[in-house]
């Protein structure tokens, strides 16, 4: 999996992949967070690895601008 780029708003390194834990869906979506300004990818349904690496892939398409 792709490692993760550093905030393209604050420039953190404070940025985790993780699960999100809503009551009210039922399906585990994995996003992408800054824990300095609480910027956040979409989040994504699907296989555990998929929703990761889309996540992942989606934070970092933002790092550079597209
Ligand atoms: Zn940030």
């Amino acid at each position: 999996m792709d490692k993760l780029k550093p905030c393209p708003f604050c420039g953190s390194s404070e940025v985790e992949l993780f699960e999100m834990d809503e009551e009210d869906n039922p399906y585990r979506a994995w996003v992408v967070r800054c824990h300095k300004c609480d910027v956040q990818t979409a989040m994504f349904v699907g296989s555990i690895e998929q929703k990761k690496r889309c996540a992942t892939n989606a934070w970092n398409r933002r790092v550079k601008g597209e």
